[in-house]
């Protein structure tokens, strides 16, 4: 794509050479050090930002808090009626947007356009939901008495987003939030500011119409400085963060120190598991989408894959097959499969681990380089794991599937189990019986379990994240919005009596 192209995009958005860096409703004259967003596919520059600093934060945060006070006091099914519009919008720009997403994340055009999508379905679901709040009615044990549950607005909250959703996670925890009456201050990576604008654009928009500026707010700058005052700030009750492990033991430590909730959805090291009955086909399908899509930087990237051995050898020799055709290159490019790694130091990090594999004894079956072009382009690789080894516990986020032989489903689910981080699984098999197996309480430790269908590409209506080191936070479908809001409970007497629970007395 020319930089006549890419202008074109930035215009349809909003998106301006350089761009301010903080939104409270309207832009902020944000005067901070300047940020500039790289394309991964050729290095250039896209845009520029200057960055929020701790005044600018201020006056975010300090607009948030009005905003809620107004926003909370909206219906429910009124505020849904806002984020319906939001939606809206966001079909009309869905082609600029997620071709904004290609161009600044490197994914491909359908899974720009994909995320796009994401983010229209999480608006329809709020939509819904706006009228599905539901609490709980108890029976009192005491006579004459009603007991009840609500659930309330929680307050301006604070999201932090990873580079590789640079939109669909702001809008799983935005149109969520937004229906449950939240307000919310978003940080999104520093990788990705350009999407972060153009979605705040088109956020303050609908916001405009409605009257109720201040509900979707954005500061974008460094972790180390606004994402930390966000951690620290108790006027932020819950911080709802995406990234890696490491990222979510720091917002762990210093929110759970002011004793504030946190919503995380951190690293994961995911596995299929193909036993002997699989259909192979569908197998290598969904191996490679998992393992090559988004150039293994997913959360949820099949990262290793456990084969019962009557069957391993020929789901290698395909995926070997399939690995030479896959069209790596411009990520606009309709024909192309796999984009860049976001930047050099994934692409160092990448072959770091590489390195290390060989040292453990580790065979690389194919790949394992970078491309000699402009851009951060590499091989999706095929590594034979030699039992022992320790590399494939951790999460590389990049294109290396890790292949494991076994003879038994016990042997498949305890390797499969054997990691740190517990975000997404799934078994390929027509036995029921090992279907169930991987499914019951001895069988995956994840949050999410598949059958039949790979680890990555979850829709937006299930709960969505991970157990042990992925952070156990849950976001998107069924019953995540109330991680947005805070419960109570209510118990009323009707009575011309006062008797108390549990029958005890105390009468003078
Ligand atoms: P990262 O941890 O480097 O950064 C994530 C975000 O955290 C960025 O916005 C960053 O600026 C911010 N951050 C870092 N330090 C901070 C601090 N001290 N205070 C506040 N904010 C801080 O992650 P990344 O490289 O952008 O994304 C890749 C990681 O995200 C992978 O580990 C991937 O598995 C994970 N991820 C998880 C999910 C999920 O739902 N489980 C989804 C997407 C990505």
């Amino acid at each position: 794509m020319t930089t006549a192209t890419w202008n074109e995009t930035l215009e349809a958005l909003g998106v301006l050479p350089t761009s301010r860096g903080a939104s409270a409703g309207t832009w902020l004259d944000t005067r901070g050090p300047e940020l500039v967003s790289y394309t991964p596919s050729n290095g250039e520059a896209l845009g520029r930002v200057l960055q929020a600093e701790a005044g600018d934060y201020e006056a975010v945060v300090r607009r948030a808090s009005e905003a809620f006070a107004t926003w909370r006091m909206v219906p429910a099914p009124q505020r849904g009626e806002v984020v319906r519009q939001l939606g809206e919008e966001l079909r009309a720009h869905k082609e600029s947007l997620g071709r904004l997403v290609s161009l600044e994340a490197g994914k491909i055009l359908s899974e720009g356009l994909g995320e796009v999508q994401e983010m229209i379905d999480i608006c329809d679901f709020a939509v819904g939901l706006s009228r599905q709040l539901y609490g709980l009615a108890m029976h009192s044990e005491r006579p004459q008495h009603r007991m009840y549950e609500q659930w309330h607005p929680l307050g301006p909250i604070g999201i932090v987003s990873a580079f590789n959703f640079p939109v669909a996670v702001w809008a799983w925890n935005a149109a969520i939030a937004a229906v449950c009456g939240d307000t919310m201050i978003w940080k999104p990576s520093s990788k990705t500011p350009l999407t972060a604008v153009a979605v705040q654009n088109i956020a303050n928009r609908v916001m405009d119409r409605n009257g109720c500026p201040g509900v979707f707010n954005l500061v974008i700058g460094r972790g180390a400085d606004v994402g930390e005052l966000m951690l620290a700030d108790k006027r932020l009750p819950l911080i709802s963060a995406t990234g890696s492990c490491r990222m979510g033991r720091r917002i762990a430590v210093v929110v759970g120190e002011r004793l504030g909730r946190t919503l995380l959805e951190l690293g994961g090291n995911n596995a299929i598991i193909v036993m002997n009955d699989a259909s192979p086909d569908l197998a290598v399908r969904a191996v490679l989408f998992g393992a090559v899509g988004t150039a293994g930087q997913r959360c949820t990237t099949t990262r290793r894959l456990i084969l019962q051995k009557g069957i391993a050898k020929d789901i290698v020799s395909r995926l070997l097959k399939a690995y030479e055709q896959v069209r790596i290159g411009d990520p606009l490019d309709a024909s192309t499969l796999m984009g860049p790694l976001i930047d050099a130091g994934a692409t160092d990090d990448m072959m770091a681990a590489l390195d290390r594999v060989k040292k453990e004894g580790g065979e690389i079956l194919c790949g394992g380089k970078k491309l000699d072009c402009p851009g951060h382009f590499v091989l999706p690789t095929l590594v034979r794991v030699k039992k022992g080894m320790e590399t494939p516990k951790d999460e590389t986020f990049a294109p290396i599937l890790y292949i494991y032989e076994v003879d038994t489903l016990d042997e498949a689910i305890a390797i499969q189990n054997d990691v740190p981080q517990g975000l997404s699984s799934a078994i390929f098999s027509d036995s029921m019986r090992s279907t169930e197996e991987f499914l019951s309480h001895r069988g995956s430790d994840c949050g999410i379990a598949n059958v039949n269908i790979g680890t990555s590409g979850a829709e937006i209506g299930g709960a969505f994240g991970g157990e042990k080191e992925t952070g156990g936070g849950r976001e998107s479908g069924s019953d995540s919005w109330k991680a947005y809001m805070r419960r109570q409970t209510n118990t009323i007497n009707w009575g011309k009596d006062l008797p108390l629970a549990q029958g005890v007395k105390f009468d003078l």
